[in-house]
């Protein structure tokens, strides 16, 4: 059985926007990122912070079948960067195969 500390981290998220985001780092447990490797978990709530203190943010899974580094839609990377691409929150760590 895989527990959540096995998977590839978030080492660092520049979505300064995020209501999860706590300077540069990502307070949500697990992320998702979509197929254009946008990260889906991302929401810029004025009011609301979210997220859990001391919390160690992990991708929970991947959509973006094409990156070089998926398999079975899980992330096998150590760890991914997220920041502004294409979208205001995507992953940077995407590769293609
Ligand atoms: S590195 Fe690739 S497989 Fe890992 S989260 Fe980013 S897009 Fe998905």
């Amino acid at each position: 059985m895989i527990e959540l500390r096995e998977l590839p981290t978030v080492s660092e998220c520049s979505v300064a926007g995020c209501s999860y985001n706590d300077h540069t780092n990502c307070k949500a447990p697990a992320i998702t990122i979509g197929q254009q490797s946008a990260c889906v978990t991302f929401i810029p709530l004025a009011t609301v912070k979210g997220g859990m203190d001391k919390v160690v943010s992990h991708i929970g899974a991947c959509q973006r079948a094409e990156c070089a580094h998926n398999s079975h839609l899980e992330c096998t990377a150590a760890s991914v960067i997220v920041g502004p691409g294409a979208d205001q929150a995507d992953c940077l760590t995407y590769a293609a195969r």
